[in-house]
């Protein structure tokens, strides 16, 4: 499968230069030049197939023959090592768990995968690369948990000092090996922007070959697609039709399931949930998108002003703003609603929601409202532990560490501060 620049200015890449850069030279994101539909067989028998067959029929077309076929389907079954549960919380109305990976967040999956694509592509040992990536929240533990000692390949981790949970940045700062953090004076944007700036810096891209491992790279952003499908499978006998309401931030995982759906994935609706960085849902009101700083929140993985990932949303419905809308709705909601859904969801209903979900859930809560025929899966995109400081006080119990987390919030926390890019720069090539 070959790969092109939505800015339309660089050449054709193939799969593994798309995901070794990361990003084409023109600044434009990488989308996949065909997208076939699988045949609808597939779909109509998925119940007979396990997690791994579906996982491997969805993302084979778009790693073509780069990776062989059981190298792939070995690549698989290591990243998908845990288990995607679909809860009920109310009539109709699921949780899509994707938190029961090794950082508790659903990035788990494509940091897993990516990582060892790269690591195939660097099997000879001479295609060592630098993974620099800015996280929000929790891209950096999952990039940092997934790459850990993958051979050939240095990651680079900025984070906004003071703007990640505590559990957060125990996760991308106590690893040490290949794995590198930076706390930087300033926000996610900021963060986001500094990285930008190394991808385009000659002076840093002729001594080294920097990667992304942001859900702008394709081996991050199309194994998302993976766990639409499962919940598909999991709902089917239900017999109607699914809506998935996901937390939205930078857009890559609503992106992954609309992927899905192209393939032929039968989801009836998308809802992109935000919180008060409302952008998308602005523009599907007014067909104008107007990126803005972004605010801070309770739900801080999607405190984000520009979502990268939305233009790949552009692209599958051809910049077709009526197509889109009858697909996608997208709604914003504050800190107090936030808490209120977590509160109600443990009061009424028994079930600890992290303000992602929580947001994800108000979204769908909406749509249903005018929607009610649809059975509504929401993503819990993140184990309510990552939350703490949120959550205890909301709903008034304290929650237990899971193995996973009890591992590192005892680590001491190795980091080195930054507030420029220039020291950024000096930082990688020094
Ligand atoms: C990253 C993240 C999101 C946002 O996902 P996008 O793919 O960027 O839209 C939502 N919730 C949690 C917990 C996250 O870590």
């Amino acid at each position: 499968m070959n790969y092109y620049s939505l800015h339309h200015k660089s050449p054709k890449v193939s799969f593994q230069e798309a995901v070794v850069r990361g990003i084409a030279p023109d600044k434009g994101l990488y989308f996949p030049e065909k997208i076939n539909p699988l045949p609808k067989y597939f779909f109509k028998n998925i119940e007979h197939l396990s997690n791994n067959e579906i996982a491997f029929t969805l993302i084979r077309q778009f790693v073509g023959e780069e990776i062989p076929e059981s190298t792939l389907k070995g690549i698989i079954a290591d990243t998908l090592s845990f288990d995607f549960p679909v809860v009920e919380v109310e009539e109709d109305i699921y949780a899509l768990e994707l938190y029961h990976g090794p950082t508790m967040a659903f990035k788990d999956v494509g940091a897993r995968f990516m990582a060892r694509c790269l690591s195939y592509f660097n099997r000879n040992n001479n295609n060592e690369v630098t993974v620099l990536v800015a996280t929000s929240g929790d891209t950096g533990g999952a990039v940092a948990s997934g790459f850990l000692g993958v051979k050939g390949v240095n990651v680079v981790i900025l984070y906004p000092s003071g703007k990640v949970s505590e559990v957060q940045e125990k996760q991308l700062t106590t690893l040490g090996q290949n794995i590198r953090a930076l706390e930087v004076k300033g926000t996610f944007d900021d963060c986001q922007a500094m990285v930008k700036n190394a991808f385009l810096d000659k002076e840093i891209t002729d001594k080294m070959q920097l990667t992304s491992a942001n859900s702008i790279n394709i081996a991050r952003w199309l194994p998302q697609m993976f766990y639409f499908a499962f919940t598909y499978k999991h709902l089917k006998g239900k017999g109607k039709p699914l809506v998935f309401s996901t937390p939205s931030g930078n857009f890559g995982n609503i992106c992954a399931g609309m992927m899905a759906q192209q393939l032929g994935l039968p989801v009836s609706h998308f809802i992109a949930s935000t919180n008060i960085n409302r952008v998308v849902p602005d523009y599907m009101e007014t067909g104008a998108y107007k990126p803005v700083p972004s605010f801070q929140t309770i739900s801080n993985a999607m405190d984000i002003g520009d979502p990268s990932n939305f233009i790949r949303i552009q692209e599958i419905y051809k910049n077709d703003f009526q197509n889109l809308k009858k697909h996608l709705s997208s709604y914003s909601f504050t800190d107090d609603e936030t808490r209120m859904a977590m509160k109600y969801l443990y009061e009424m209903r028994n079930y600890i929601a992290d303000p992602h979900g929580a947001v994800g859930y108000l979204g769908l809560k909406k749509y249903r409202k005018e929607n009610p025929e649809n059975l509504g899966v929401f993503l819990e995109t993140a184990h309510p532990v990552k939350f703490l400081d949120v959550v205890e006080p909301v709903i008034g119990k304290k929650i237990d560490f899971p193995p996973q987390i009890e591992s590192v919030v005892h680590k001491t926390k190795k980091a080195t501060m930054i507030a420029t890019y220039d020291e950024l720069k000096s930082f990688l090539i020094r």
